[in-house]
């Protein structure tokens, strides 16, 4: 359960801390705002959906080929900076012997960024999820995003991107898998 007075309270303190007039009209009920927007972004720490549940509802389906799930747009946090980081999730699985809903696969990867993340260890959670739930012969997850606290602060360098990929099964183990794979995502990529 959040504590939506503890965040209010909390984000109060940052704004005094800066130096800031807390009483001005514009930053009265900012706190509040705060703690309300975070209660939103970080919904997956309120527990009240269980991961494995999104992929409950399954069908089993004699197709043993790749299904690919480009493009899946997401914004998450970043838990270093607290600044968002936003991009796109490339997912693929070849079943073993189900397959999901094509509106499934965007539901985990929006699941899993709204936990204060790292890009590296969404990447790894979307895949072994899969992986769990359908046990398909292999998974492919492809995160491109860029980091507000990459090109709002420190290094400065707008638009700049990061790719991180996770293959289990098959798409590791086969070269051919994994550069079909590649051929399907690559439009998207804008590395
Ligand atoms: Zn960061």
């Amino acid at each position: 359960m959040m504590n939506l007075k503890m965040m209010e309270d909390g984000f109060r303190m940052i704004l005094e801390g800066m130096g800031e007039d807390i009483h001005r009209e514009g930053l009265i009920d900012t706190p509040k705002r705060v703690a309300k927007m975070y209660q939103e972004l970080m919904t997956g720490l309120s527990g009240d959906t269980k991961a494995e549940d999104i992929l409950k509802t399954r069908f089993h389906e004699k197709y043993d080929e790749m299904i690919v799930v480009p493009n899946i747009e997401f914004a998450s946090m970043c838990e270093h900076h607290f600044l968002p980081f936003t991009g796109c999730a490339h997912v693929a699985y070849i079943p073993g012997d189900c397959v999901v809903g094509l509106s499934k696969i965007p539901r985990v990867v929006e699941f899993y960024a709204r936990f204060p993340q790292i890009q590296e260890r969404m990447t790894r959670q979307i895949a072994e999820l899969i992986q769990k739930v359908l046990q398909p012969r292999g998974v492919a997850v492809v995160l491109e995003a860029s980091h507000m606290c990459m090109t709002m602060r420190g290094v400065k360098k707008p638009g700049a991107s990061m790719v991180t990929t996770q293959l289990l099964g098959r798409f590791k183990t086969d070269e051919k898998t994994r550069a079909e794979f590649m051929s399907y995502i690559k439009p998207y990529i804008r590395h």
